[in-house]
Order: structure tokens, then C-alpha cells, then sequence
């Protein structure tokens, strides 16, 4: 008799999303003519840039003819994609070669198929409050967690102590849920605490095109040593509005090697094992984000999410509310006022001025207490929101 794998009965239930749909359902079925205002949801909310649609429209042209049909594309991405990509790093002053890029269907897939590459017996690290794929693909791979909790004391960015023992870290930045970003100091403190333990860091960059201090890193390889100790997972979906296009890219350096094994020669190997590559209509599309025609075009749509931010951070401000994120990042992370839970928070907004965000003790038990709101939405209902939660909270 074949035997699932029992790991998945370890996993915990995650009610967030789903109880937030049951209490705004259940809020428009008393009040079926409400306008309610979405701020929960991390997906985008503008179409894609002209630069992209016209290249995707010229690949599935091309998809027509014999003379410039494409079949199966290469495992690892095509090449003009995987140079675009290495290409847009040097604006970082980060050297790449394009064989340490993949072309991937999203971060989403290779945060889980990245797992891929290490023993069962390691042990994650995961910085709480988080984004919950990173427990779940653990927890499904029958791998241990620890937890690292974070709070408003550092900034939601800790440093590895002594006590960190571990051989998978994830680090998200900007992070998602808490908007904050890791400087360069906090960031090399975590590449000399992987180098010095043979950890493996797993730098999550989803949401790199978002900050704009200049002193703030993008990348992982931006940090002296990352090469030996750090993949870099990232996507356009937030980047360039591919939540429902598909495409992200992961960069493994050739010297990241354990006991001998070389972590992109195995990729590789998994790769040309386990796909057959991104499509070529999509990646086509994606390399328009990486021309300076895209560029330009996907900050001008950021900077539409930049203004939403903009907005809610200085309602906040005026009402001396705490919170991190916003500035280099689409989410913002706000203390409950009062004393409140993040649920109770919750159904306040929802009951009383119909904003809906998203409570943050979903993000872990440390984000008790703590509220995101994504700056996603439309700027109409952005504006009447933030100055619904002024009137609300001024009270
Ligand atoms: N990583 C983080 C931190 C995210 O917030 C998200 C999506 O919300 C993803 C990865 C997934 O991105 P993708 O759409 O490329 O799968």
C-alpha cells in the first residue's frame, strides 16, 4: 500500500486569509451597498507595461511562423533573458554570469523547490512574523524550524546571536509582512554567521525594486561573502505586475559548494530533471522589464503604490502611530492603537469605516498586536481610506 507523505499532516491550518474572507462576507451580506476598501491583499492592482504587452504580443507572432517558432525552451531560461537578468545586477555593481541565473515561474516555486538541494536533516530558520510559505515547504519536506522572533525593539530586523542554530536562513528583504529592510551591517552579520556556520541563506528579494534609499541593498551579493553562503530568490510579480504572467529568477553563485557538492551544479542538474522551462512568450515579456524603456515604465507604476504608501504613512504619522515599512517597501506595518489585538483591530476597521487589512498575528505569534496594510489598492480608495482611519482614530 503506497504511504503519503505524513509530514503534511503536521501542517498547521492558516486561517488568516480565510477568516478575513468570512468576516468581510459576512460584513456585505448585512450590508449588501458597503464600498469596501481593500488593503489586505498583497497583489497587485495595474496591468502590465506597455514595453511588456509589446513583446509578448511580438513572441506569440513568432509562435505563428515556422522560421521563428520556438519549442521547448532551455531548462535554466532562455540565454537573452538570463543575460538580461545578469546585466540588470550590474547596476549594482554586482557581477553575475549568466549561468548563475534561472529563469523560474515565480518565487513562490522555487522557495519550495529550492529544498530541493538539501538534506531532510538540516534545520530551517525562519524570522518570524514571515511570510508562511517559508514554515509550510519546510514542514512538508519533514525538515525542523526554529523560530526567530522579531519585534519593534530591532526594527524587525535581528542579527544572529550564539544561540542560532541552524542551517537553512530564510531573510526576507524588504520583508513581507513588515515592510523593513536590512541594512548592509545587519545583512553582513548574517553572511559572516552562515559563512562561519556552513549555513546556506536563502535571501527572498521579492521586493527589491521598491527601495529607494540609496544606502539600502538589494541584493544578497552586494554583501562581501555572500557568494559562499547565499541563493537569491526573486520575482517580477510584484516588480513588473506578474502575479498572473509568471516569471521570477533565482541566482546561485558557482562557489556556494557543501561537503564538496556544488549547489549550481546540482540546480542545474534538478532543472533539466524536474522542468522544461519557462515559456517562451513569457519570457520574452520579461525581458522588456530589464530594457530602460521597461525600467522606466515599471517605476512609473510603482511609483502609483509608492503614493498609496505615502498617504497612509502620513495619516499615521499625524496620529503618532508606530510603524516600519512603506518607505522602501508596498507594505506597512502599524501597532494597533490601544492595546488592541490584531484581530480586534480587524473588525474595527472592517465595522466601522469598511478598510480591510491584514492582522498580523497571522504572520506568526509575534505579530500579535501588529496590523499590515499592502499599498496595492487603488489610489481613490487609498486616499479615502487613510482619511477614514485619521477620523476613526483621532477619536
Ligand atoms: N516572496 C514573498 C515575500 C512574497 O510576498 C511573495 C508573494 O506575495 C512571493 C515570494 C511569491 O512571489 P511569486 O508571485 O513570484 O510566486
Amino acid at each position: 500500500m503506497i504511504k503519503p507523505n505524513h509530514f503534511y499532516a503536521d501542517l498547521k491550518d492558516s486561517y488568516l486569509f480565510y477568516n478575513i474572507a468570512q468576516k468581510v462576507n459576512a460584513y456585505s451580506t448585512l450590508h449588501p451597498d458597503a464600498h469596501l476598501y481593500k488593503m489586505g491583499i498583497g497583489d497587485v492592482s495595474l496591468p502590465l507595461c506597455d514595453a511588456v504587452i509589446k513583446k509578448l504580443h511580438e513572441a506569440v507572432d513568432d509562435q505563428a511562423s515556422a522560421g521563428t517558432f520556438h519549442g521547448y525552451m532551455p531548462e535554466c531560461g532562455a540565454p537573452f533573458l538570463r543575460e538580461a537578468i545578469a546585466d540588470y545586477y550590474k547596476n549594482r555593481d554586482v557581477e553575475l554570469s549568466s549561468d548563475e541565473v534561472f529563469v523560474s515561474s515565480g518565487a513562490s516555486d522555487e522557495l519550495g523547490d529550492i529544498l530541493d538541494l538539501f538534506s531532510r536533516d538540516n534545520t530551517s530558520l525562519v524570522i518570524e512574523p514571515a511570510y508562511p510559505a517559508y514554515v509550510d515547504a519546510n514542514v512538508m519536506g519533514g525538515r525542523k524550524i526554529v523560530h526567530v522572533s522579531s519585534s519593534s525593539d530591532n526594527g524587525f530586523l535581528p542579527v544572529p546571536d550564539d544561540t542560532v542554530n541552524a542551517d537553512i536562513f530564510y531573510i526576507c528583504s524588504p520583508n513581507n509582512p513588515t515592510g523593513a529592510v536590512f541594512d548592509r551591517s545587519k545583512l553582513k552579520a548574517w553572511v559572516d554567521y552562515a559563512n562561519k556556520s556552513g549555513a546556506v541563506i536563502l535571501f527572498d528579494a521579492a521586493y527589491e525594486a521598491f527601495i529607494e534609499d540609496e544606502t539600502l541593498p538589494h541584493s544578497i551579493f552586494e554583501i562581501e561573502g555572500a557568494r559562499t553562503c547565499a541563493i537569491e530568490i526573486c520575482s517580477l510579480s510584484k516588480t513588473a505586475g506578474f502575479t498572473g504572467t509568471r516569471l521570477g529568477y533565482t541566482i546561485i553563485p558557482k562557489e556556494l559548494e557543501r561537503e564538496g557538492m556544488n549547489l549550481n551544479s546540482m540546480w542545474v542538474r534538478n532543472r533539466t530533471t524536474k522542468t522544461n522551462g519557462v515559456s517562451y512568450i513569457i519570457q520574452n515579456g520579461a525581458s522588456a522589464v530589464f530594457t530602460p524603456e521597461g525600467q522606466k515604465q515599471i517605476h512609473d507604476n510603482i511609483r502609483v503604490y509608492k503614493e498609496n504608501a505615502a498617504c497612509l504613512m502620513k495619516a499615521l504619522d499625524e496620529l503618532g502611530i508606530w510603524y516600519c515599512g512603506g518607505k522602501n517597501a508596498p507594505y506597512i506595518w502599524m501597532k494597533c492603537p490601544d492595546g488592541m489585538t490584531s484581530w480586534e483591530f480587524f473588525d474595527l476597521l472592517l465595522n466601522e469605516i469598511q478598510v480591510i487589512g491584514t492582522p498580523g498575528q497571522g504572520f506568526g505569534e509575534c505579530g500579535e498586536g501588529y496590523f499590515r496594510f499592502s499599498t496595492f489598492g487603488n489610489p481613490e480608495d487609498t486616499v479615502i481610506a487613510a482619511k477614514k482611519i485619521k477620523e476613526l482614530l483621532k477619536k
